[in-house]
């Protein structure tokens, strides 16, 4: 056996599942009682782990898992048994409709040609198949134009084996752009009205992702939320109403000096020699780089902490290996040594917000980036307060 486990950590990733459900209970507490909550855990729970994320939201008290596709819903099954409503967040292609079936699932349907194909397979099979249908009020994605809308609904009026469970759309600019939002959620509404033979509120009927929450109307039609990134306590967006909301991080990035050592003044920095130092200079050796998930894009650009103080990165992150300046540490840190990418150590914080702008990107994508080789540690203590 050779588990990765029996050897001493290089990189880590630590998650606060406990964290987890008191987000969980501070966004439900924001939102009015009645509106269900479908907890979004694609892609690995947003890096944070499936098994346990989803396992930790049964306990809290969700009403439904969004996920990417049927492969996904097919773990929450797993986990979880019968019982749980899994909306598939992505379109289904048509070799994976089967599984639709077989795990009890509840796809989202765009197209007239999507809702045929799978009336048709569910009267082979004699089944119902309960769906929800998407709208595109603005995205450009998935969903049927909402200005087309009303042939969607024909079909699935006449489609007798599918079963019409919720309608929803998505928001493209949620979390700067409330006009455009608004507009969109106009869209929605006027498309749904347009609908004479459903009763909207025996439907689920939702909008609002994370972002969406900074212009959520209690008095809506809305009576689902899909939450993603919120529930993992980040908030990219710090002026928007849903930033507001008191949740914690639950996320930290974890990892150690490998050596520390003494360079001259004018010493050129790892590969493409991009950073010369300007002083004689102590530098420390991380045990991580971009195959752990450390952006490349991070090459001289932001800090980690050590002793919670902020530490540069100096010249190019490498796949194993990053080097940072600890010239001004007293006192000097040792081979060993932790070090904080991502989290709070002592009195020092880096935000996976404020790592994602260093990096040029999207808190989103640094979670989905933290790779295979990380392992997730799960503190697994009760939630209180
Ligand atoms: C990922 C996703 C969400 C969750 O978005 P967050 O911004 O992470 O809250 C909601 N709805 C759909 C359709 C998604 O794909």
């Amino acid at each position: 056996m050779t588990g990765i486990d029996q050897f001493p950590r290089r990189c880590w990733a630590e998650i606060d599942l406990a964290a987890l459900e008191r987000n969980l209970i501070a966004i439900k507490a924001a939102l009015p009682p009645h509106i269900r909550y479908i907890a979004v855990v694609k892609a690995d729970a947003y890096g944070h782990g499936m098994n346990q994320t989803v396992a930790r939201l049964m306990q809290a008290g969700i009403d439904m898992y969004g996920v990417a596709n049927v492969a996904e819903a097919a773990t929450i099954r797993e986990i979880g048994g019968s019982g749980w409503s899994i909306l598939v967040l992505g379109a289904t292609l048509q070799d994976e409709a089967p599984f639709l079936f077989e795990y009890d699932l509840t796809p989202t349907l765009s197209t007239v040609e999507e809702v045929a194909f799978l009336d048709r397979m569910a009267a082979e099979r004699g089944a119902t198949l309960k769906v929800h249908l998407k709208i595109d009020t603005g995205m450009g994605r998935l969903g049927i134009w909402h200005e087309n809308a009303n042939t969607l609904f024909e079909a699935l009026k006449a489609a007798s084996h599918l079963q019409l469970d919720g309608i929803y759309t998505h928001f493209a600019h949620a979390e700067t752009d409330v006009e455009f939002t608004e507009r969109q959620r106009r869209r929605f509404m006027t498309a749904i009205a347009a609908v004479d033979w459903i009763q909207p509120e025996k439907l689920l009927i939702h909008a609002d992702n994370s972002a969406g929450l900074t212009s959520f109307s209690r008095e809506s039609a809305y009576n689902a939320v899909r939450i993603g990134l919120l529930q993992f306590g980040i908030t990219p967006y710090a002026q928007s109403l849903f930033a507001k909301v008191p949740t914690t991080p639950i996320f930290s990035f974890k990892t150690r000096i490998a050596i520390v050592k003494d360079l001259p003044a004018g010493t050129e920095i790892s590969y493409g020699r991009t950073c010369r130092l300007k002083r004689p200079s102590k530098i420390a050796i991380l045990c991580a780089g971009y195959g752990d998930g450390i952006p490349r894009a991070l090459s001289n650009k932001g800090f980690a902490l050590i002793q919670g103080q902020r530490c540069p990165y100096l010249g190019r992150v490498t796949m194993d290996q990053t080097i940072i300046d600890v010239t001004d540490l007293d006192p000097l840190p040792r081979a060993g040594d932790e070090v904080c990418l991502i989290g709070t150590q002592n009195d020092g914080e880096i935000k996976i917000e404020q790592f994602a702008r260093w990096a040029g990107t999207i808190s989103w994508e640094i979670l989905c980036s933290i790779t295979k080789r990380v392992p997730r540690i799960y503190k697994t203590s009760i939630a209180t307060g």
